[in-house]
């Protein structure tokens, strides 16, 4: 049986982008498919992820010229990337053997895709698209993109550096992650944990084609944030270190006030006092927040609520919410 391929692509008010890189990804639907001996019915899946402008009627009409290539998915209102990408992935494992997800905005290299068609074929189920260069972000891009990576990591969360959602699964992975029920999701942490054999192919990322970011600062401290939560309870780990710590130095502190005491200099400081008031309040509400993180976080998992709802669809009209 010849290998069916998705490429799946989250759209977010594209409509600037999506008429010029539906073309590309075409082109390379149909380059794949010939030099690799794919499926010819292979498919590009838009998943719409709530757009207000034109992007739905865009991806309809696609779907009305070439039925069998291009596909969509609209999501019943604006959920974020992840919640998009997996609930395009999760809908579309069923109907081919291996998945592409890439963004729609022409930044990741279409030509790595050929490396992850082979790789495929030499038996890996995952393959991860790296940069190998970041020159095209801006400097605070690269600089904030590398700490998040680098913190992660410090918390022991296993992520691909400078990977993000651009990579190979086959149905077989999908299969394994549609394991993980969890709604606080963070792709890019989840993926490695499924396990099967993987491998990275490297690719430079060039700048978007048309339109504009939709990952401004708060976006992405918002998904280091899920990130981190998600993968890691180092936090809750590093609050009782600190306690300890603190713990420590108030010891020491009642030590050298009982000290003084008894030397008879009772003096002390007022300075001293509100400065380690303050420092120790701070530090309570920080840890309390640090909890609070992880306790809403329980909350959101406890109600189990749909990852994903689709509103309409051109692949099977059955389809519409998270299973
Ligand atoms: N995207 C989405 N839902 C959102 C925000 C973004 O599906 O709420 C899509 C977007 O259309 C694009 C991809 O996610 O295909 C990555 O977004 P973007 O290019 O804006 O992020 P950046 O590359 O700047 O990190
Ligand atoms: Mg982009």
């Amino acid at each position: 049986m010849e290998t069916k391929l998705a490429i799946v692509i989250p759209c977010y008010n594209e409509a600037k982008v999506l008429p010029t890189t539906a073309g590309m990804f075409l082109d390379k639907l149909n380059h794949l498919i010939s030099t690799y001996g794919l499926n010819q019915e292979s498919f590009i899946l838009f998943i719409d992820d709530g757009s207000t402008d034109q992007t739905w009627e865009l991806i309809q009409s696609f779907h009305q010229k070439d039925p069998i290539h291009y596909h969509g998915l609209k999501g019943s209102r604006n959920r974020g990337h992840q919640n998009a990408l997996l609930g395009g992935l999760m809908t579309v494992r069923k109907y081919c053997d291996v998945t592409i997800s890439i963004d729609c905005d022409g930044q990741d290299d279409l030509d790595a895709m050929d490396e992850m068609i082979q790789q495929y074929q030499n038996g890996c189920d995952i393959v991860y698209g790296v940069r190998n260069d970041r020159t095209t972000d801006s400097w605070f891009k690269r600089f904030s993109a590398q700490s998040f990576y680098k913190l992660l990591n410090s918390m022991g969360a296993k992520v691909i550096y400078n990977h993000a959602d651009y990579r190979l699964m086959s149905s077989k992975a999908l299969d394994g992650l549609s394991h993980f029920k969890e709604v606080n999701i963070y792709l890019r942490g989840m993926v490695p944990m499924v396990g099967f054999k993987s491998t990275s192919v490297f690719y430079a990322r060039a700048k978007r084609i048309a339109g504009e970011s939709h990952y401004p600062f708060s976006k992405m401290l918002g998904l280091a944030m899920d990130g981190i939560t998600s993968l890691s309870v180092k936090p809750l780990q590093l609050i009782s270190l600190l306690g300890m710590v603190i713990s420590l130095i108030s010891f020491i502190g009642l030590l050298w006030s009982l000290i003084t005491y008894f030397l008879g200099s009772t003096i002390t400081g007022w300075t001293s006092m509100v400065a380690i008031l303050c420092f120790v309040s701070g530090i309570q509400l920080l840890c309390i927040g640090v909890l609070g993180e992880y306790i809403g976080k329980i909350y959101m998992e406890t109600k189990h609520r749909p990852r994903f709802i689709f509103s309409d669809n051109t692949i099977d009209h059955a389809i519409h919410q998270d299973e």
